[in-house]
């Protein structure tokens, strides 16, 4: 079987790194890295028992993302690609309320019963938690969840395209369009058309100019991100990652001494890939308020990225209803890190005709 994936953010590469597993399967990757490939700016929480969002739906997806990370990093291991950018640091929640973190722990104690994974729950008073992270400020209460992990999107994205050509995948680095014939999609490279048993959409925001070309549209757009990212003189490899309950923002720390302030949630802003003086403002406003202690550290990168939304938060996963050799995956929206992997992998086992363990109905296109 030849499968052709659209896409090389942590959708379509994970499908592509799942395909290529197979001995049946014969898989090629194309990818033109467009400006804003959500993948490369995000900020890589992964910790989703903890989230606003609460579609039970939403909740499924997320958290057998979360899951599937350790059995994902072993298999890239394996091949050797050990540079994923995937580690479990724990995270803490923090607020100046510590009543709504003893609710908080409440639920968290909860789901621990269905999702051993979260690990050790534990609650700090401030100021404590700056134990756990010194720039904090002094008045932050803490709860500390040792299962949350934390990902730089880059790396791992660049271990599953090695991991694709180790396994003998082709990768090609082009923007395609879809071609129609009959009731058949085919792939329009420089190179010509690629017929493909199954084809793989996984083009994040920019789906929906994909599909256009076929009549297809779904309820998918841009949300621009703008994250800053600050270099430190001490190792913050083992920081935990900051979640604020008061607010969307967050902080995280990475292995090379380097601290992500995250993120503006812009929606309206079509592609325009730049960064503004009032998402900067923002982000740095929300980020100090919480670690007043990062003040004179230096501002190292700002990345922008554009989250593909749907506009009820779930996942478009599934074949388009018109065109049978056509699985569309996206609309991972803010946590698309988190559930990434495993919706590449249901996306590959559609196209494969392998069983799928969930429900998918509550994900499909045309809702
Ligand atoms: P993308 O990564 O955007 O990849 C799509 C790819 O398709 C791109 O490379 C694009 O160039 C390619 N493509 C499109 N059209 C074509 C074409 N015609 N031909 C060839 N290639 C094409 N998620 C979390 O879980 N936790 C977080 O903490 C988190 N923080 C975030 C912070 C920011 C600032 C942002 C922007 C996002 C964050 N996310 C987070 C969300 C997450 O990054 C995205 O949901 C996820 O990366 C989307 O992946 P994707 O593969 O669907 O899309």
């Amino acid at each position: 079987m030849k499968v052709a994936v659209i896409g090389a953010g942590i959708v379509g590469a994970c499908a592509a790194f799942y395909l290529s597993q197979s001995n049946d399967c014969e898989v090629i990757l194309i990818d033109k890295a467009l400006e804003g490939k959500a993948t490369l700016a995000g900020a890589g929480i992964i910790c989703p028992w903890i989230s606003r969002y609460h579609d039970p739906d939403w909740f499924v997806i997320a958290s057998r993302g979360a899951q599937y990370y350790p059995g994902l990093i072993h298999s890239l291991n394996q091949l050797g690609e050990t540079d994923t950018g995937y580690k479990q640091t724990g995270a803490i929640a923090t607020s100046k309320d510590i009543n709504v973190l003893y609710n908080l722990e409440e639920k968290v104690a909860k789901k621990r019963e269905t999702f051993p994974v979260i690990g050790e729950i534990k609650l700090l008073e401030a100021p404590k938690a700056q134990e756990y992270f010194p720039a904090l400020a002094d008045n932050l209460h803490a709860l500390y969840i040792s299962g949350a992990a934390r990902l730089d999107g880059r790396l791992l994205a660049e271990a599953l395209v090695r991991g694709v050509k180790k396994n003998k995948g082709k990768v090609i680095e082009e923007q395609i369009r879809l071609e129609k014939h009959d009731n058949q999609i085919k792939v329009s490279t420089k190179q010509g058309a690629i017929q493909a048993d199954h084809i793989i959409v996984a083009a994040g925001a920019w789906t929906n100019d994909l599909l256009k070309d076929i009549g297809v549209s779904i309820h998918v757009n841009p949300q621009r991100g703008q994250i800053i990212h600050l270099s430190a003189d001490e190792d913050t490899s083992n920081f935990p990652v900051v979640l604020p309950q008061e607010s969307s923002h967050y902080i995280v720390p990475f292995d090379d001494s380097r601290i992500a302030f995250g993120a503006t949630r812009e929606d309206g802003t079509g592609f325009d890939y730049r960064m503004t003086a009032g998402g900067l403002q923002e982000v740095l406003n929300e980020g100090l308020k919480v670690a007043p202690g990062l003040v004179n550290h230096t501002v190292k990168e700002i990345r922008i990225g554009f989250r593909p939304m749907s506009p009820d938060n779930k996942p478009y996963l599934g074949i388009i209803p018109e065109f049978e050799n056509v699985v569309v995956a996206t609309g991972l929206g803010a946590s698309g890190l988190t559930m990434g992997p495993y919706i590449g992998s249901l996306a590959a086992k559609i196209a494969m005709d392998e069983e799928i363990e969930i429900d998918l109905d509550p994900y499909r296109l045309n809702r």
